[in-house]
């Protein structure tokens, strides 16, 4: 049996591996897809009473109000690039989302079982990866492929340099 941090939505959840569990039962698959693991919204979320228990319980914080420059950074630019990485308070708040969206990767494989696992990424070098919690690393241990979807959508997509910064 393998153990949960519920530290997402408890009901979202549990709506997912119910619906995981009906689609193994109903549909003979090979493989299963998550995609887009991550959060769509970044920094804008999640403030939720889950979020904040678990800001509490794993670092003893709190979730500063919107207008804490030195926690949240320059919020007068777009979302990506909010944050104050110099604030270990910050790094933390990084951390727990990442490690939320891990964490439901490893739901997602325990619900498949021995069905090969894959998630993809339109992108995984820039640090502004962060703020949205897309870390194919913290994944990985759950997954039995990720495809590097690194194409973008114009011909920036193959200059690599750039995308590791
Ligand atoms: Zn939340």
């Amino acid at each position: 049996m393998v153990s949960f941090k519920r530290d997402n939505n408890p009901g979202f959840l549990d709506m997912h591996v119910k619906y995981l569990k009906r689609l193994l039962n109903e549909v003979p698959i090979d493989a299963i897809e998550v995609d887009d693991m991550y959060d769509y919204v970044g920094l804008a979320s999640c403030g939720c009473k889950y979020c904040r228990e678990r800001f509490k319980r794993d670092y003893n914080r709190e979730i500063p109000s919107f207008d804490d420059n030195f926690f949240w950074g320059d919020t007068s630019k777009p979302m990506l690039y909010w944050g104050n990485y110099d604030n270990p308070a910050f790094r933390n708040f990084i951390r727990i989302k990442s490690e939320s969206v891990a964490n439901h990767v490893k739901l997602v494989k325990s619900t498949a079982g021995k069905i090969p696992l894959q998630t993809c990424s339109s992108s995984t070098g820039p640090i502004v990866l962060n703020t949205i919690s897309l870390n194919l690393e913290r994944m990985s241990p759950y997954l039995d492929f990720f495809m590097l979807e690194n194409v973008g959508q114009n011909g920036n997509g193959v200059n690599w340099v750039p995308k590791d910064q």
